[in-house]
């Protein structure tokens, strides 16, 4: 997994659990350096991060790029979800700074998506790439305990509650990286 995201690849390895494969992620690859993420897409810089890695080891690589788009803002904060704020930026700041842009913005107009894109690259060339989407709305408070990011502010369409408080159970069941997931273990069992 081509990522050092602790919280990304805990649900990866929950997602992908029953395949006959062993995880490693990048903290067990400390020479491989940082990907720059300047893509203007998800895919762009799942497919740049997957291929950059994978010129490094001859294990397969999977990549993946996730973020959240929000209407009433143009689809921002989008690629740049991680670093709403500014780099290095924390999740509570990120959050901090999505609620009060969407303070003015009524109940009405606060829908959002949760976007994933996985990559899958072996030896500098790219497989082929997942996508999965995760419908909903932005709450106007933080709540709840579970996952990470934007988790605390994201109320899955057709639920009442946001996705930190739903848990993980729920989120494996409606996310965007599920959906990808998905997507990929099928086509894997297909070949
Ligand atoms: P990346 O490491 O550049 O892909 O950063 C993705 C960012 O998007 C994370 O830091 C979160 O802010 C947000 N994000 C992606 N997936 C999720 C999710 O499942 N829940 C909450 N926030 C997410």
């Amino acid at each position: 997994m081509a990522s050092r995201n602790r919280h990304k690849a805990r649900e990866l390895r929950r997602l992908l659990k029953g395949l006959p494969v062993r995880f490693l992620t990048l903290d067990q690859f400390p020479d491989i350096p940082p990907v720059e993420e300047d893509g203007a897409t998800f895919r762009a810089n799942a497919v740049k991060k997957g291929l950059q890695v994978s010129r490094r080891t001859i294990l397969p690589v999977l990549a993946e790029d996730s973020g959240l788009e929000v209407r009433a803002l143009g689809g921002r904060p989008g690629v740049r979800s991680a670093r709403f704020v500014g780099e290095r930026a924390s999740d509570q700041a990120n959050v901090a700074k999505l609620l009060k842009v969407m303070a003015p913005v009524p109940e009405s107009r606060r829908q959002a998506r949760f976007v994933c894109v996985m990559a899958l690259s072996v030896g500098g060339k790219l497989i082929r790439t997942f996508e999965g989407e995760c419908p909903g709305s932005i709450a106007s408070a933080a709540a709840g305990r579970t996952g990470f990011g934007y988790d605390p502010v994201f109320i899955p369409r057709g639920r009442l509650e946001t996705m930190a408080q739903l848990g993980a159970a729920v989120k494996d069941a409606v996310s965007h990286r599920a959906k990808a997931a998905a997507q990929l273990k099928n086509w894997l069992r297909g070949r």
